[in-house]
């Protein structure tokens, strides 16, 4: 069966003051340590689920490496890492290969390791080229060392490379976004990914916004950028492929593609996500005790969640309308009562947040790709209000 394989690798040099990601500081690292560990759970997976032909987990289609900051290693671990991957994994089938970067730290000894262990997708936390912004978030590069990074990535040869930013960002100017954009676009950077700033309980930007400190930017504003970002990026030729992410043809990304089309993926690491095709868990987020359960030979896994017909059916949609493509209403709505879906697309047309085209698709417009939470509620609450058919949308 297709599935993601992706693998948690928590350490960074700096921690940034929003971050609610499983991670440690690097001087807390113990790359070897995790190393074995990794092995250890890919073997106890194996053990308890079979990894070849008919398993789940037979051959991943695509592999993602992310954390943390997975170049925050030094060269020698990183490429033990990859060994490892390529190594413990049967990489036949593997149409993508991607490692989350910073542009701190990352040289070209390290890019070439990238390259040479079949990295062929190379994902840059860029954030911002406003030194404002850079601040406010914490982010230990400069505008120049980004851009520097994404240069010399490209020279290294990667097949696709992904800028990640942040907007909504207390400090960010128009002008100074409208330039980060630009200068992405005439570098050629094939894909973007632009997450507004969300200011999550436990980090330290939350407790400052406790107390009063900082107030996060106006919905606005917000709204604003997101507009920009959409303006600019479809002028220059990127589509919109879903609500944070943009791609020159060909470069969309097929293991993220594969969390919203609902394939399997296995997580290995602390904190990481998997999904079978009919349940969701995680595993340990406290590194500590990841590592505790995992060399006393137990799998790390926490909250295993048995999806229900109905949760099963409402995340389809939910994912459907993120992406541009939207969903089929012969399949994706089929759970749901006629009369609702018909009525529900009679307000979600009106209201210019969907477009509906011949092949009996209910597309989102850029707007409401951006309104992609409330079109889906809108829908389960005229669900809620009579029994679902019960059918699986598949
Ligand atoms: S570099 Fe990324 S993972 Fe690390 S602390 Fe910052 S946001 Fe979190």
């Amino acid at each position: 069966m297709e599935y993601g394989l992706y693998i948690h690798l928590p350490y960074c040099r700096s921690i940034c003051p929003y971050c609610d990601f499983v991670k440690a500081p690097l001087h807390r690292a113990e790359p070897a340590r995790l190393l074995a560990a990794l092995e250890r759970e890919r073997t106890l997976v194996v053990a308890a689920e079979g990894a070849g032909t008919g398993s789940v987990w037979s051959r991943p289609r695509t592999i993602y490496v992310g954390g943390g900051t997975p170049t925050a290693l030094d060269a020698g671990s990183l490429r033990r890492f990859l060994d490892w991957i390529r190594s413990g994994w049967d990489r036949s089938r593997v149409r993508e290969f991607t490692v989350e970067a910073n542009p701190e730290g990352l040289s070209d000894e390290k890019l070439e390791i990238l390259r040479e262990a079949g990295v062929d997708r190379l994902s840059l936390g860029v954030q911002s080229l406003e030194p404002a912004v850079l601040r406010f978030l914490g982010r230990i590069h400069t505008a120049e060392g980004a851009l520097s990074a994404l240069d010399r990535a490209r020279r290294t040869g990667f097949r696709t490379i992904s800028a990640d930013l942040m907007y909504g960002v207390p400090g960010e100017t128009p002008e100074g976004f409208w330039v980060a954009l630009q200068r992405l676009v005439a570098l050629g950077v094939p894909h973007l990914s632009a997450y507004p700033l969300q200011i999550e309980e436990g980090t330290p930007l939350h407790a400052k916004v406790r107390r009063g400190e900082l107030r996060p930017e106006d919905e606005d504003a917000v709204a604003e950028r997101y507009g920009d970002l959409v303006e600019i990026l479809s002028r220059a030729g990127y589509r919109h492929y879903e609500v944070s992410n943009f791609a020159l043809p060909g470069s969309e990304s097929r293991h993220n593609e594969g969390y919203w089309l609902r394939r399997p993926y296995l997580g290995l690491g602390p904190g990481a996500h998997s999904f079978d095709g009919s349940a969701r868990w995680r595993n340990e987020e406290s590194i500590a005790r990841y590592f505790e359960r995992v060399e006393s030979g137990a799998l790390p896994r926490e909250e295993r969640i048995a999806l229900t017909d109905r949760e099963s059916a409402e995340e389809r949609v939910f994912l459907a309308l993120r992406r541009s493509r939207g969903l089929r209403v012969g399949s994706h709505l089929k759970a749901f009562r006629p009369t609702d879906v018909a009525s529900w697309r009679r307000w979600a047309l009106a209201g210019g947040a969907v477009a509906e085209s011949r092949a009996g698709r209910v597309r989102p417009t850029d707007r409401g790709l951006l309104l992609a939470h409330d079109l889906a509620a809108e829908l389960f609450a005229r669900a809620d209000t009579g029994p679902m058919r019960g059918a699986d949308a598949g």
